[in-house]
């Protein structure tokens, strides 16, 4: 019961500490690496837009130049304010402006001071948003202090832009005239921005859940794994021996293929130093009692017989103990031969002495066969640092009666066997 609690909280620890110290990490750094990911493709298509629309501004500049040539001039005309190039009053020619609009769709404007007068940017009726002027964060930083600039926020009649502004500077240094500002709706850039922190996303999450799938399904083997180790374990440790490691675990390649192999070593290790007699490797008494209580309960009928050494005594006074235990393992090895041919078990039942079981057996089998054991043992040399010694064994057996108990069967074996020492010894008595 013990046992099963333990086996019970490790599994469960195993396997969500498992999980914790994989997918956890996982997680965090896939959340991680997204915000990371989003940020810097948000930062490099934000500076893109910066180039782009700087580009633009110089080459808006420079059609101009081409087209106009000469320097730029504020004039005022009446009570208006005219923008000229060279000679030429450029205030109303938008064909320029319209045609690289066309080319790269951003909308550029040029301004007078602080007040467009040429400009593509238009209303909702379609008309031209001239004379509209700057906001005094741009005029101060642009106009007046004469420094390009980018925004990424600018409002033109309620609309966000990024835009890039470029002070309109005489070529002698000596006044700047206006501005030109060259800008994208805010939202193309952040669709495109969405688009692609959304496709960054979709990778993400599809990689971080196919990892996760063959981490958890790793993780459930490993456990199972485990789980069948420990079965195994709990089996053995409530004494039953006979129980099976699963296949699937001692089949692995693996480090814990290796521990289950070494379990079944151990297995058989442990049953041998619980079932075996050290000395002849015969069934020890105890797994003998239990092997008749099996025969028993499975209700063939059965005789069992008792074998004793004859004068082992003397054999051992005369030649040594050493000599005695290389006798009784012959003797054992022989009484196992002679078993082979039959249903059922040869044991050390103790000292010199060795029980026999036949099942499936009369008593007329059973003495047929230790007859034949009898004489293989009579006619048996034992060689022991080069002297061949002789052993004999006398045999009592007896039939199972139905309603007698197994002690008594086993008395009765034993007073036959005493009726053969009494009788000469060397024989088999029924
Ligand atoms: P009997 O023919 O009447 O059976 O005479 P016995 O001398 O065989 O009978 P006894 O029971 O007096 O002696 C049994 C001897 O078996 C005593 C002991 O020295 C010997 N013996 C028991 N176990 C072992 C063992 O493990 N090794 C050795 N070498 N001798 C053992
Ligand atoms: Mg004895
Ligand atoms: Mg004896």
């Amino acid at each position: 019961m013990k046992l099963a609690r333990v086996t019970k909280k490790g599994n469960r620890s195993f396997y969500i500490e498992f999980l914790a110290m994989t997918l956890l990490p996982l997680i965090v750094c896939g959340i991680v690496m997204i915000m990371v990911c989003s940020r810097s493709v948000q930062l490099s298509m934000t500076s893109e837009a910066e180039d782009n629309l700087k580009n633009v501004a110089i080459s808006v500049l420079a059609a101009y130049d081409h087209e106009y040539p000469g320097d730029y001039e504020a004039r005022v005309e009446g009570d208006k304010a005219r923008i000229f190039k060279g000679n030429t009053d450029i205030s109303d020619d938008f064909s320029l402006v319209d045609d690289i609009e066309a080319k790269s769709r951003l909308k550029i404007s040029l301004f007078l001071y602080d007040t467009r007068v040429i400009t593509t940017l238009k209303d909702r009726d379609g008309s031209r948003l001239t004379m509209t002027v700057a906001s005094e964060k741009i005029v101060n930083e642009v106009f007046k202090e004469r420094t390009p600039m980018f925004y990424d926020n600018v409002s033109i009649e309620g609309i966000e832009y990024y835009a890039y502004y470029m002070p309109l500077i005489k070529k002698d240094n000596s006044e700047c005239v206006g501005m030109i500002g060259v800008a994208k709706p805010a939202d193309d850039l952040k669709a495109s921005i969405n688009r692609s922190v959304t496709n960054n996303l979709i990778i993400m999450v599809l990689a971080i859940l196919v990892t996760s799938f063959f981490i958890m399904r790793f993780a459930s083997t490993l456990v199972t794994v485990v789980k069948h180790m420990l079965d195994f374990m709990k089996k053995l440790a409530d004494n039953k021996l006979d129980t099976k490691l699963d296949a699937s675990v001692s089949q692995r390649e693996d480090e814990l293929g290796e521990m289950g192999r070494n379990l079944n070593s151990l297995q058989i290790a442990l049953r041998r130093l619980i079932e075996r007699d050290v000395l002849t490797g015969l069934f020890n008494r105890r797994s003998a009692e239990k092997k008749i209580d099996d025969i028993e309960d499975s209700g063939v009928k059965y005789c069992v017989a008792i074998g004793d050494i004859d004068h082992f005594k003397n054999f051992n006074d005369t030649f040594g103990h050493e000599c005695g235990d290389v006798v009784l393992r012959e003797v054992a090895h022989l009484l196992n031969d002679g078993m082979n041919k039959h249903e059922g078990f040869v044991a050390r039942w103790g000292g010199e002495e060795f029980l026999l079981v036949f099942a499936n057996a009369g008593i007329d089998d059973a003495y047929d066969a230790l007859m034949i054991i009898r004489q293989a043992l009579h006619d048996k040399e034992v060689e022991y640092n080069g002297q061949i010694h002789k052993v004999t064994m006398t045999f009592g057996a007896a039939e199972k009666i139905p309603g007698v108990a197994i002690n008594h069967l086993i008395r009765a074996a034993d007073d036959k066997l005493y009726e053969g020492k009494q009788g000469g010894r060397d024989r088999v008595i029924i």
